[in-house]
Formats: C-alpha cells, sequence, structure tokens
C-alpha cells in the first residue's frame, strides 16, 4: 500500500530529532520509573487536584483544554501568570525538565480575549493560498509566545467527507492534496525555520486519522458523526485520510494526536498496527503521539486494560485532564507486571526528551518566561491586517444577479439579522468557549455591522433590524444570518437546514422588494435553497473571526472575490456524503465554484 502514497517515508540522515538524541538519553538515563511515567502525562489546568502535582507526579505536560475556563481568566496577563506559576514548579524539580505546555490555538490564540481571530480552516481552505496561512500560523506562534505557551494542538489535517460532521469547519477541505499543501504552510507557519526559535511553537498534526470519514449513526452522541467509525478499506483510508500525514512530518512536525474515531470498528488510540507500524515505522514519524482527551479510556471499558493496549500500541503521552493520578498508578502497576515493558516507556520518554530538546528547553539560557516584547504586539493592527486579507480571500460568492458588490454611497443601506453585529456568531466555536458563544464572547474585533458603518460614505444612512423588518424603501439590503456557535459532537447535524430565524429574515426583506445581499457566517456548506433563491447575490463566509472589515472589503467591492468551494456543495441532504471526486452529480454548486463578481 505504500505505493498509493506519494511522499516517501524519511531515511535516517533526515530525521530532525537525531540530533537530540544523546542529550535526551543523558536525562534519561537519570530518571526513575517514577519520573519516566509522569514525563508521559498531561493533566489540565482545570482538572488539577493540586499545583504541587506537577512535581509530585512528576508530570512531562499541562494543557488548558478547549472546554476549562482557566480560574485565573482570559485576560493576556492571566494567562501568561497561569503558564509560568506552573512552569515554575515544574522547573523547580529533582531534574528540573520544563513542562510542555498545550492549548487549542486552532484559529489565533483563541482561548485570550484580545487576541485576533483568525478565520477557521474552512475559510483558509477556499482561499488556497498557502502563504497566507503560512502568516496566521506565525502571527498565532507570536501571540502564543506573548503569553509564554508554546504548544497548539493545531494543524487539524481532517479530510472531512461528510459536513453534517460538527467538525468539519477544522478542515481545510474535503480534498486530501489541498489540506495537505496548507496543513503543511500551518506548521510551517507556527514553528517556523527552527522550533527552538522563542517566537516559534510547537505544532501538533490531528487526528490521525480518518476523523473525518466517520460514519451516521457510530458518534458519540449515539447518532452523529463525531468520535465515529470510519468504514473502509485501506486502499481509500490511505489515499483519502493517511495521506496529509507523510507531507506534515516532512514538514517537522513533532507531535501527532491520535483520533477519537475509529477505523473498522477498532479505536485508533489502541490500534498498533495505525500508530506503530505505519506511523512511526513506515512514515519514520520521529516525534512523540498525545492522546485526545480522556480518549484512551475509550479503548476499554476497564481504564488500566485501556492503558496498557494504548500504551503498548504506540501511545506515548496521555491526555488525562482530571485522572492522571489513577493514570499514573495503573500504568506504574502494569510497568511492574511487566504488561508494558519498560523498553516501551523508555521509547515514549525518549520522544517527549527530543522534542523538549528540539524546542531548546534544555539550554543552559533556556527563558521560560513570556516575551515581553511580544506582549506588545498583541492583538495589533499588523495582525489584524493578515486577518482581514484573510477573511476577504476565504469569501466565496455564490450567485451575483448585478447586485454586488454594493455602492457604498447609496443613500440608504439597510442591514438585516442578528448576526450582524454579532462577534460570538462571526467567530463560530473554540473561541474563549469550547463550544464558542453568540454575543461579545471576545474583544477587539469588529461586527460586520461596525464595518459597515465605518466603510460607507458621510451621506449614507444605515439601518439595522434583527428581524428584517424595515428594509422597504431602503437602496440595498445587506441580510446576514448564521449557524449558533457549536464545536465538536455539539455541532453534528442531520439536516443542515437554515435556522427559522434565519429563513425569515432573509424572506421578510425580499418581500419587502428592496435588492438584497446575503452573507451566511457557517461551519460548512448548509442547504439552502430557498434563501438563495429570495436572494439577489450570496456569499458564503464561513466562521471570519473577529475582523468584520474583511467582508466589507468584498461587499462594497474594494476587493474582487476570489475564494473557491473547498467542499462541494450539497443541493439537498440525501446526497450527503457528496465530494468533488466520489462520481456523484449534481450538487448546488461544485467543489472550486466560485464567481468573481
Ligand atoms: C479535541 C481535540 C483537542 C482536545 C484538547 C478534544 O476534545 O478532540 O481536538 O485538541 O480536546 O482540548
Amino acid at each position: 500500500f505504500a505505493s498509493c502514497l506519494l511522499i516517501s517515508p524519511l531515511v535516517a540522515e533526515e530525521l530532525p530529532l537525531q540530533k537530540h538524541d544523546t542529550v535526551a538519553r543523558s536525562i534519561l538515563a537519570k530518571m526513575t520509573t517514577d519520573e519516566k511515567i509522569g514525563q508521559m502525562i498531561q493533566a489540565d489546568t482545570a482538572g488539577l487536584v493540586d499545583p504541587k502535582d506537577v512535581a509530585d507526579y512528576h508530570l512531562g505536560s499541562i494543557l488548558s483544554g478547549g472546554g476549562s475556563d482557566p480560574a485565573a481568566g482570559n485576560s493576556l496577563q492571566n494567562w501568561t501568570q497561569l503558564y509560568e506559576s506552573l512552569q515554575q514548579r515544574a522547573v523547580s524539580t529533582r531534574l528540573g525538565i520544563p513542562i510542555l505546555f498545550g492549548i487549542d490555538a486552532v484559529h489565533g490564540h483563541n482561548n485570550v480575549l484580545e487576541a485576533v481571530v483568525f478565520p477557521h480552516n474552512i475559510g483558509l481552505g477556499c482561499s488556497g493560498n498557502a502563504d497566507l496561512v503560512q502568516e496566521i500560523g506565525r502571527m498565532t506562534a507570536l501571540e502564543m509566545r506573548a503569553s509564554g505557551i508554546h504548544w497548539t494542538f493545531a494543524p487539524c489535517v481532517t479530510v472531512p467527507r461528510d459536513e453534517r460532521w460538527g467538525r468539519t469547519y477544522e478542515g481545510f477541505s474535503e480534498d486530501p492534496d489541498l489540506v495537505a499543501r496548507l496543513g503543511v504552510a500551518s506548521l510551517k507557519g507556527l514553528q517556523g525555520d527552527n522550533v527552538s526559535d522563542p517566537t516559534s511553537v510547537l505544532g501538533c498534526a490531528k487526528h490521525f486519522a480518518g476523523d473525518g470519514g466517520t460514519i451516521p449513526g457510530t458518534g458519540k452522541n449515539g447518532w452523529g458523526w463525531d468520535q465515529g467509525d470510519t468504514k473502509v478499506d485501506e486502499e481509500t483510508f490511505r489515499r483519502v485520510h493517511l495521506s496529509t500525514y507523510p507531507p506534515v512530518i516532512a514538514a517537522g512536525a513533532l507531535t501527532i494526536m491520535p483520533s477519537y474515531s475509529s477505523w473498522n470498528g477498532l479505536k485508533c488510540s489502541g490500534n498498533k498496527y495505525l500508530l506503530t507500524d505505519v506511523l512511526k515505522k513506515e512514515f519514520g514519524f520521529e516525534g512523540f503521539l498525545i492522546s485526545d482527551w480522556e480518549a484512551i479510556k475509550q479503548v476499554d471499558p476497564d481504564f488500566k486494560t485501556a492503558i496498557g493496549i494504548s500504551i503498548n500500541a504506540g501511545m506515548d503521552m496521555a491526555m488525562e485532564p482530571t485522572a492522571y493520578r489513577e493514570f499514573y498508578d495503573n500504568l506504574k502497576a502494569l510497568v511492574q507486571e511487566g504488561t508494558v515493558p519498560m523498553s516501551r516507556i523508555d521509547d515514549a520518554v525518549l520522544r517527549i526528551l527530543k522534542v523538549k530538546a528540539a524546542m531548546g528547553l534544555f539550554a543552559d539560557d533556556y527563558d521560560y518566561r513570556a516575551n515581553p516584547e511580544l506582549q506588545q504586539n498583541f492583538g495589533s493592527e499588523e495582525h489584524r491586517t493578515v486577518a482581514r486579507q484573510a477573511v476577504r480571500e476565504s469569501l466565496v460568492l455564490l450567485k451575483n444577479d448585478g447586485t454586488f458588490p454594493v455602492d457604498k454611497t447609496a443613500k440608504r443601506i439597510h442591514v438585516a439579522g442578528a448576526a450582524a453585529d454579532d462577534l460570538g456568531i462571526q467567530c463560530g466555536g473554540w473561541t474563549i468557549d469550547w463550544q464558542g458563544k453568540s454575543g461579545d464572547v471576545t474583544s477587539g474585533g469588529t461586527t460586520v455591522l461596525d464595518a459597515i458603518k465605518s466603510s460607507v460614505g458621510p451621506d449614507t444612512e444605515v439601518t439595522f433590524s434583527a428581524d428584517g423588518a424595515g428594509a422597504e424603501g431602503a437602496d440595498v439590503a445587506i441580510i446576514v444570518i448564521g449557524e449558533q456557535p457549536y464545536a465538536e459532537f455539539e455541532g453534528d447535524n442531520k439536516e443542515l437546514e437554515l435556522s427559522a430565524e434565519n429563513q425569515a429574515v432573509v424572506q421578510t426583506v425580499h418581500d419587502s422588494g428592496t435588492p438584497t445581499v446575503t452573507v451566511l457566517f457557517s461551519g460548512r456548506p448548509m442547504i439552502i435553497n430557498e434563501s438563495l433563491e429570495n436572494s439577489d447575490a450570496f456569499i458564503a463566509a464561513w466562521l471570519p473571526g473577529t475582523e468584520g472589515l474583511g467582508v466589507t472589503d468584498i461587499l462594497f467591492g474594494d476587493h474582487k472575490p476570489t475564494g473557491k468551494l473547498s467542499f462541494t456543495w450539497p443541493r439537498s441532504i440525501d446526497q450527503l456524503p457528496i465530494n468533488h471526486n466520489d462520481g456523484k452529480t449534481n450538487p448546488l454548486f461544485p467543489f472550486g465554484f466560485g464567481l468573481t463578481e
């Protein structure tokens, strides 16, 4: 099957971690079994029973998961203090091994209030602009390092094949080649030329593998897709879902997160063939595997058995937000009993230490504290300018009867729809809150309504109504509708219909006879037929993030739309799954579609 892959496995001389072997081995040689086991554990800031556990359990890593709101709050200063206080505990231990601190910075440093929030990956996929995606990775790294935090669980190199899956927007495209190209760019931006550079962060490719290929009825919620089963033969699995990994490994991916999902009924997190034979041996992955959040527990109903299976399958670090003490005791027992061989523990710890060495954490001049110079540039105009460019390049014009672009000197522009003035809807999930939330979720951004008001001419009146009433008599109406924010399984959706409220706004404005341009914020293609019909022009804006001005750059014709669909847009729900190379015909809009004016 290796012949299915265009990229050949890495050869030994090219392995990026080889040069850190000696340092890592010298540290490993000093470690007790307890210290080795602790090194393989990642606890969560919100689940930490006692901050002293960082030292007492010899923890190798800490995360602040998307779902956890640090008690310290979400300002840059509070995040910095949280990170530094835990790192201080780690470096004060017997061996002084720094912890890795991980976070889901998946569209900018999105857990911090003043951060610039970039478009979610689905929009970047429609831009097709690898240089831009690399630049976004770079800016994300700079904002992360301003808080000291140096590891993000990104890029997501999933290949979503069915947009009813709640994580579709985390993927760049349904097309594996486009995903690989942009995944590589993102990783390069995050890690820079050298991951030891104090302005670079460590990336993590996820979720290995097949997370985007799950079928209905197998998911966590019992009926959906997320964390479900990908039932396909090996040739298809390799071509569609595994093929995005060799390119990111070649580009320097040092950590990879195995998926919650299963492949033909077997959980990836316990699949030795996938984790060890394919990923580590065949693809030459030298870095370490970090489990997903409590994913090891899903491998077997008995936690101890699950740990044995997963670690022996090749998992190197366990994301155990709250049950880390239990994990520690169980893994220790498994080693004492001989169920998990010491050689496997040594291999896992060596991989972790090599990555830490590559990040410069063992350098004599290593300084874990956040860089105050980077804090000056946090949420800066410079970063917002890049995000604004990303927004405009991600927008896809689906329909235009001539109403688009909107004349910004028109006498009256009516803006309709609550989503026009809602940063939370504009940013989507993974924004401060795991699920995201409607409203003023983050600070420092510009809604589309703000952007329209600041872009129009001095003689133009801008009126607004959430429900569309009042559009009558305006020269043109800009309608903004959108999905309520969601993440993971909570976003699984069988229908993909626009909400009744969304449809009503479009209908009301249409009935007023005012020409309309509709803008849709969504994490995926939706079933839009009627609203499309009721609009004179229609733009898919995905989840653009904090920079509403990127939307008005296109709306008012200051820049031409260039975005092209990175997903096939279905006409009806019964067409799903539908992808451009699966032989299915008659989508509403094909993959690659996008009008220029
Ligand atoms: C998600 C991962 C994420 C992790 C940590 C999990 O629920 O599947 O993508 O990195 O949480 O927040």
